[in-house]
């Protein structure tokens, strides 16, 4: 096997919140052994109002529920664990096209023209990967598939991230900031990832204000203290599956497919889903010889069948459909009750399986906490 990747090392062109959810550790354990920078045992919610006023709650797991990476660090990582199995790793390396015979991909072709014949190609090329275009699979994503988001680190001591964050994760939210969305900061060793979800691609959306906007803000100020912005980057989610995910010799994974629910902040793990599959099915493939379309199609029906991904992603669609028919300040406090599933509705929903079109538990979590702002709660 071997391994492309056009940065010079794995996980320096990636921009992410960077927390994998347990959901990530249920498809890859092993994870588990990677280099984690924080155990996340809990959530903060803010939610920002008018004049300087913020409420918060704060809620902790009975376990831990995420875990904070640096890409760069674990994405290197986790290359390693492929080439201590035997595969080999080519940095610096960018795929320019597929190579295709009688209608099969059988390889793929470097940035340098040499052509790489494989039996399986498996694509992890991210949102805009090339395979997946040349492959006629991958369309161009535009407008509202795509939600926009601005990421930084914010380079901090350690002493001073556990005293101002513990090992929680924070959601912010704002009357007239990210509506569809929200914004966070969560705990590193050495400092802290802040992120900006501008919400839906659409011409008024202006990242760059609303990220400042967002720095402003003198809660986020005082949370950020002392900090120094070592990285930052602009980039888009995108949230729609695409049609056909394999073809003949072919299978494409992770971002490239569009395995993320950004609505309930699931985005590697659904990639790492996708790869724990695509690996099963390429396996097969190689030893019965038989990397044909019928063959390949084991891999699609693999991850429609995996009854995590399923139940999470009705609960994905049925939390997007409810909250965008609503209007702002119901979206933003019913964001506060969706931020907060690691800790509320969601284990509850697993626990039973979700049924399609049932946001009642989130519409009553709505409810209690536009009632609890009414009665005007401490911290207002
Ligand atoms: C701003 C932002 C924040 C996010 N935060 C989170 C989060 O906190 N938690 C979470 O679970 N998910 C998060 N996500 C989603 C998560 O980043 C993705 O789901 C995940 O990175 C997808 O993994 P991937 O391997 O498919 O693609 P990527 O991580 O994009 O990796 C693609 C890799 O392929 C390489 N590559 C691309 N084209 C070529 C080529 N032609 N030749 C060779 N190499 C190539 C790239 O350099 C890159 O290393 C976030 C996404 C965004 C945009």
């Amino acid at each position: 096997m071997v391994q492309f990747e056009k940065a010079s090392t794995p996980g320096t062109k990636n921009a992410c919140g960077s927390a994998i959810t347990a959901t990530g550790m249920v498809y890859a354990p092993y994870l588990l052994e990677g280099p984690i920078e924080v155990k996340v045992t809990g959530s903060r919610v803010y939610y920002i109002l008018r004049n300087n006023k913020y409420c918060m709650f704060e809620t902790v797991m009975g376990g831990y529920g995420m875990y904070t990476i640096h890409r760069t660090k674990f994405d290197p990582w986790h290359a390693q664990q492929a080439c201590n199995a035997g595969s080999e790793l080519r940095t610096a390396t960018t795929i320019t096209d597929i190579i295709k015979e009688d209608d099969k991909v059988v390889g793929v072709t470097t940035d340098e023209g040499e052509k790489i014949f494989a039996e399986v190609v498996i694509d992890a090329g991210g949102a805009h990967s090339i395979v997946a275009r040349k492959a006629g699979l991958l369309g161009r994503r535009t407008g509202t598939d795509n939600i926009l988001y601005a990421t930084a680190f914010v380079e901090l001591p350690e002493k001073i991230v556990e005293e101002r964050f513990k090992q929680l994760c924070e959601w912010y939210l704002t009357i007239g900031g990210s509506n569809y969305s929200f914004n966070w900061i969560f705990p590193m060793r050495d400092g802290v990832s802040v992120g900006v979800a501008g919400g839906y691609m659409t011409p008024k959306l202006n990242i760059r204000q609303q990220a400042q906007e967002f720095l402003n803000e003198p809660i986020i100020k005082e949370k950020l203290k002392g900090g120094k912005i070592k990285s930052w980057g602009i980039r888009t989610d995108p949230e729609k599956l695409i049609e056909k995910t394999y073809a003949p010799g072919l299978i494409v994974t992770g971002h490239a497919a569009g395995f993320v629910q950004p609505f309930i902040g699931e985005g590697m793990s659904f990639g790492l889903m996708s790869g724990r599959y695509a690996a099963e099915t390429a396996a097969e493939a190689i030893s019965s010889g038989d990397a044909s379309e019928e063959t390949l199609a084991n891999y699609e029906a693999r991850w429609k069948n995996d009854p995590l991904f399923k139940t999470m992603r009705i609960y994905g669609q049925t939390l997007k459909d409810y909250l965008l028919k609503r209007p702002q300040e119901e979206i933003i406090n019913t964001m506060i009750a969706a931020s907060h599933w690691y800790a509320s509705p969601v284990p509850f929903m697993l626990k039973d399986g979700v049924k399609e079109n049932d946001t009642k538990k989130l519409e009553k979590a709505a409810k209690l906490l536009i009632r609890l702002e009414n009665l005007g709660i401490p911290g207002t």
